[in-house]
This record gives structure tokens, C-alpha cells and sequence, in this order.
């Protein structure tokens, strides 16, 4: 269990104060630096210690305080507090960029969640961590909550990741695969009376044949519980564990005794045990961006003792963890979501592509984007029980203040095509099919055509 900073405000700095940090290490101090060398936060160890840092760098250093912890607690095979102690004198080099965190607090300060819970990170395209945002909260012991690192439920955000891109990597789904938009099974409510599940967002079935690209832009609930069902929702849960270490060890352990079936539920509408975080999230999305390739979100670049000697240096290690294909056919399903129809439309930019996700709970307890721009990834979530999800026009207004290139575009995948197809079957169009799409396919991957309307 992380132990979390205690946060006092300052007139233009804010102290934190850390519980047991660097306890009887009266006289020593950990200086946290940006990329250009420039102090960010310094923790200091006035008896119980206290950290001075400008509020906008401060959920930053917090979440870069406990990555070097945990850092230097892996490397000596120590606790997480004995890790803390041993970063006493020493510098912590990041990849804090002053001006994306300015730009973060001020899109998000000036936004329609200004007064709401907000957690925000944002993530470059080489996997570093760039910047976080969280507004002042306390935990239930007082302490400083930072939510660009709490974790919260995914809700639909989780669908890609641990539902279509894995199907669609196995080869079981591609872009116009049909399913029926239906109640997967009933199941009894809280009087008892048995009811259909899962509801959609709007609590309608077409009870048509939808394809893949529809249930994603509409975000459906139908559509991924069957195909979590079909692939495997064990393997699913294996794949993401082991390749972006997610949080899932508790799926299996606190089902209740519908077992499968409410596992399959969790996941694929994303009400995992332990949640994910802004900065969890942010991670994960970029890897639509990137040919399939994660690079786990990263502050420290370099840890240097007292003495100057390093103790840790960055390496990025990256994971190919869906084909370049199925990369690049879910961001371009995900740009259809940041596109006018989409549920993410209030993300679309006029100078830059957009591709992302939306996600809520079905009590509005909390409202997700996350998406990427070709430059970054940025995950932002707000609470406060409103019926609006307003995270998508924050992302926008974040975007809008960085200076983004409107020529940069995605990388391409050459084993990738784009063809047309039935938008009711699914298959190549004949000539007699009415409403025709556009979509991406593996190069050469067989597609029938469509019988229903010759
Ligand atoms: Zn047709």
C-alpha cells in the first residue's frame, strides 16, 4: 500500500509534508528536476520533512516520488519506506515539461470541471511522462489524494484494450465482424425480477446486426460481452497482465458465485476491482498510436546519489503487445469515436487527428477520455456525479493549448487496406447492398461478399 503525501497550501508554493520521509536524516534533502535541469520540488526532512513545490508541479512530483521509490526499493530489494530513506541527498531527474503541466492546469482550471475532482496525465509518444493533474484532494486519513495516480473504474475505456484489440489480434473479430445487438442472458435485479443484461447507455437493443465499428463508435454494451465470451475472458485478462501488467488480479478471487459470467461483465464493461489510473490509462492508449509497441509511462529519467554516482538510469524496454495491424485498425476506429457521431466527437480538433474513448459509470460516479494525438497520449477523468461526461471537450481545451503540428499524422501500416463493405452484413459489398462503409483490414485477410442483397 502506497503511503500517500499530506498536502498543506501555501501561498504560491505548497508544502507537503510527508509522514516518515527521511525520518532522523534531519539534515538532508531530495531535489526533484525537469528535463532542462530546473528544480520542480524539494523535499525536505525538517524533522517530519516537507516537500516545497509550485502547485502546478505537484501531483508530478508526488507520482515521480513514488515511481523512484519504488525504483530504488526494486534495485535494493528493499521496502517501499526503506526506499524512501534511501533517496535521502539524492536528485531525481524527470521528464517534467513545464510548459505541457502549465498547459494541462490552465485547460483544466478554465474548463467546465474547474469545481468537479479532476485527474489528468499526459504521456509523450516515447512513453515519458510529461505531465499530471490533480485537483486538492484528501484522502479519508487527511492525506494528499493525487488522482492522476488513483485508481478508478475503467468503465468502456477498458473495451479496447482488453476486449476488441485482443479479438481482433487473434484474428476472431475484424473492423465490420457482425454481432447482434441483444441481451447476452438475464439475470435477477435487486427484487429479484429477472432483467435483461447488460443495458446499453441509452437502455435500448436494436436487436440488428451490428458490426464491430458501430458497437465501438456507439461504445455498446452488447456487443463486447460476447465477444469477451467467445475469446476467452482468462486469456484476455492473462494477455493484459502480462504485457501491460494491469491491475487484474482480483477479477477471478472476488466473482461472485455467477463466476464467469460477472468476470466477463467486468472486464468487458470495464468494472474492474482495482481500476486504473489517468496515468495508467494514458500509457495504454498511446500503444494504438505506436505500431502495437508499450513503453510503461515514465517520470524518472535518472537517479544521482550524494556523491554524484548514478543509481538508476531510464532504459526504455518496450513491448509489442498487439500486431501493428490491430494497432492501426483500432486507432482508426478510435478516431471515428473523436469524430463528429462518435461518442468522443467533443475531443475532435480542427488542426490536429484525434483518435480516443469515452467512458461512464452507469451511476455517473466517474467520466473518462483518453486518446492520443499523433505527438501525445492524455488520459483525463472527473467525478462529481454529473450526468455530462465533460471529459472529452477537456481534452480538447488541453489540446488546444499545446502547439501541435497539423501535418503530423499517425504512422502508417503497410499491411493494412482499406476497403469497402456492407454495412449490414459486414462482407464486400454486391451491387445490390444499400449502405456501404468504408473500413481496414489485414492485407489479404478474406472477406466474402455479401449475399443478403444481390
Ligand atoms: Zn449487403
Amino acid at each position: 500500500m502506497i503511503k500517500r503525501i499530506t498536502a498543506v497550501l501555501l501561498t504560491g508554493l505548497t508544502v507537503l509534508s510527508c509522514a516518515g520521509f527521511l525520518s532522523g536524516c534531519s539534515a538532508k534533502s531530495v531535489t526533484m528536476v525537469d528535463v532542462s535541469g530546473d528544480t520542480i520540488a524539494l523535499f525536505r526532512s525538517a524533522d517530519a520533512s516537507e516537500v516545497e513545490t509550485e502547485a502546478v508541479a505537484k501531483a508530478y512530483a508526488d507520482t515521480a516520488l513514488h515511481e523512484a521509490r519504488e525504483i530504488i526499493a526494486a534495485i535494493k530489494d528493499i521496502s517501499l519506506a526503506d526506499g524512501l530513506k534511501e533517496l535521502a541527498d539524492c536528485r531525481i531527474e524527470t521528464f517534467y515539461d513545464a510548459q505541457v503541466s502549465e498547459n494541462l492546469a490552465n485547460a483544466v482550471r478554465k474548463s467546465e470541471v474547474a469545481e468537479l475532482p479532476c485527474g489528468a496525465a499526459m504521456t509523450d509518444n516515447q512513453g515519458h511522462l510529461i505531465a499530471c493533474y490533480s485537483t486538492d484532494e484528501q484522502d479519508e486519513n487527511g492525506g494528499y489524494l493525487n488522482l492522476a495516480i488513483e485508481r478508478q473504474a475503467p468503465y468502456s475505456t477498458l473495451k479496447p484494450l482488453c476486449v476488441y484489440a485482443p479479438a481482433m489480434d487473434s484474428g476472431m473479430i475484424d473492423w465490420s465482424s457482425v454481432y447482434e445487438d441483444k441481451p447476452y442472458k438475464q439475470i435477477p435485479d435487486q427484487s429479484g425480477e429477472m432483467k435483461d443484461w447488460p443495458q446499453n447507455s441509452d437502455s435500448k437493443y436494436s436487436s440488428e446486426p451490428v458490426t464491430v465499428a458501430k458497437a465501438v463508435l456507439r461504445s455498446l454494451n452488447t456487443v463486447p460481452v460476447q465477444v469477451l465470451h467467445d475469446y476467452g475472458v482468462s486469456k484476455a485478462i492473462g494477455l493484459m497482465e502480462e504485457s501491460f501488467g494491469m491491475p487484474l488480479e482480483y477479477e477471478y478471487s472476488k466473482a461472485s458465485s455467477s463466476g464467469e459470467d460477472e468476470v466477463i461483465g467486468n472486464i468487458a464493461l470495464g468494472y474492474t476491482y482495482a481500476g486504473l489510473s489517468p496515468v495508467e490509462l494514458a500509457g495504454y492508449y498511446s500503444v494504438f498510436a505506436a505500431k502495437g509497441v508499450y513503453l510503461a509511462p515514465t517520470c524518472v529519467k535518472r537517479i544521482v546519489d550524494k556523491k554524484g554516482e548514478t543509481l538508476y538510469e531510464y532504459r526504455a524496454e518496450p513491448k509489442q503487445v498487439y500486431s501493428e495491424e490491430t494497432a492501426f485498425i483500432m486507432n482508426n476506429l478510435l478516431r471515428r469515436v473523436a469524430n463528429v457521431g462518435g461518442t468522443g466527437e467533443e475531443a475532435y480538433l480542427e488542426n490536429a487527428y484525434v483518435a480516443g474513448k469515452t467512458g461512464t459509470g452507469e451511476s455517473d460516479d466517474g467520466h473518462w477520455f483518453v486518446g492520443t494525438v499523433p505527438q501525445y497520449s492524455c488520459a483525463v477523468w472527473h467525478g462529481g456525479h454529473t450526468a455530462r461526461n465533460a471529459s472529452p471537450a477537456v481534452f480538447h481545451d488541453i489540446m488546444q493549448e499545446m502547439s501541435l503540428d497539423p501535418n503530423a499524422d499517425y504512422p502508417w501500416c503497410n499491411g493494412v487496406e482499406e476497403r469497402a463493405y456492407c454495412e449490414a452484413s459486414g462482407k464486400l459489398p454486391s451491387s445490390g447492398c444499400t449502405k456501404v462503409d468504408i473500413g481496414y483490414y489485414p492485407t489479404g485477410s478474406k472477406i466474402e461478399i455479401c449475399r443478403e442483397h444481390q
